[in-house]
C-alpha cells in the first residue's frame, strides 16, 4: 500500500516514519510512505506556495497551482489514487475509517498549512476530507501521520507475528482488556492469578469480561453498537447488580 503525502514540510514526514515498526514495514516493502514537497511544484524564483485571502482577513491561503501540479504528478504514477484532504472540517477519523481506507492501493494525503488550501482544490481534486478530531493543528502533517500509522498497522505482515491488531481496542468494538508482563510482583502489586493458571478458556473469558467492564466504565456509548452475546449480557447483568449493591 502506498501513502503519498503532499506537504510543505517533507522532513517532518520522514522523521515520523524513521523509526519503529513502520520503518521496518517500509524497509521490507510492505508499505511505502512518500513525502512530496509541494514547494517543488511552485513556479518562479521564490517558489511561492501561499497568498493572502480574497475578501481580506488574517492569515495566508495555500495557492491552488502548486498543489494541483503535485496531485497531477502523483496521479500520473498512480491513476487510481484516492485523495484525502486533512482538515478539521472533515469527517472524524476512527478505527472504522482506518479499516475502510485499507481497501485502497494508494492514498494521497494533502496537508494544509496556514488558513488551509484554496477551495478549488477541494472541488476539483479531493475525494474525501478527514479530521483527526475537533481541535485545530498548525498543519496537516501530524494528522497524516496518525492516519498512515492507524491504517498501515492493519496491513498483513506489518505488525509481525508478535502482536495482532485484531484484539486492540476498537477493532471488535470493545476496549482491550488489561495487559501484564514480568515481573510477577512489582512494588507489591501482583498479576491476576487467572493469567498464570494456564487455563486458556478461563483466560479468554476473563479477558472478555475485563473488556466489557472497561468499555462500560470508560466508553459506555461503544456498547450501543456492539453485538453482545448471551454470555456477555449475563455478565453485564451480574456486574450491574454488583454495582447497584455497592451504590
Ligand atoms: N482555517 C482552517 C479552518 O478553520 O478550518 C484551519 C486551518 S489549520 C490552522 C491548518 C491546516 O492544519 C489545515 O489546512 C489542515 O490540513 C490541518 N489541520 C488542522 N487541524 C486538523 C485536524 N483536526 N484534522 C486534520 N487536519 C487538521
Amino acid at each position: 500500500m502506498n501513502f503519498v503525502i503532499l506537504t510543505l514540510f517533507p522532513d517532518m514526514i520522514s522523521a515520523m516514519f524513521g523509526d519503529g515498526v513502520l520503518k521496518k514495514a517500509i524497509d521490507k516493502g510492505k508499505i511505502s510512505v512518500t513525502p512530496v514537497n509541494i514547494r517543488a511544484f511552485a513556479e518562479g524564483k521564490h517558489q511561492v506556495t501561499d497568498d493572502t485571502p480574497y475578501g481580506g482577513g488574517c492569515g495566508m491561503v495555500m495557492k491552488p497551482e502548486p498543489i494541483t501540479a503535485a496531485i497531477r504528478s502523483v496521479k500520473a504514477e498512480f491513476p487510481d489514487a484516492y485523495t484525502i484532504l486533512l482538515t478539521p472540517q472533515g469527517r472524524t477519523f476512527s478505527q472504522k475509517t482506518a479499516e475502510e481506507l485499507l481497501s485502497y492501493k494508494t492514498l494521497v494525503l494533502v496537508c494544509g498549512r496556514y488558513e488551509g488550501v484554496d477551495e478549488r482544490i477541494v472541488e476539483e481534486w479531493v475525494d474525501d476530507e478527514i479530521s483527526i478530531g475537533d481541535y485545530v493543528l498548525t498543519g496537516g502533517e501530524p494528522a497524516a501521520a496518525v492516519i498512515v500509522d492507524a491504517i498501515a498497522r492493519l496491513r498483513p505482515g506489518v505488525l509481525g507475528g508478535e502482536s495482532s491488531a485484531k484484539e486492540d481496542s476498537f477493532s471488535d468494538g470493545l476496549l482491550e482488556y488489561p495487559q501484564y508482563t514480568r515481573p510477577r510482583s512489582f512494588e507489591g502489586a501482583g498479576v491476576p492469578d487467572i493469567l498464570l493458571s494456564g487455563d486458556h478458556a478461563k483466560i479468554r473469558r476473563w479477558r472478555r469480561e475485563s473488556s466489557l467492564t472497561r468499555t462500560l466504565l470508560k466508553r459506555p456509548e461503544l456498547l450501543n453498537d456492539f453485538a453482545l452475546s448471551k454470555e456477555d449480557i449475563e455478565f453485564l447483568k451480574r456486574l450491574r447488580s454488583r454495582i447497584e449493591k455497592i451504590l
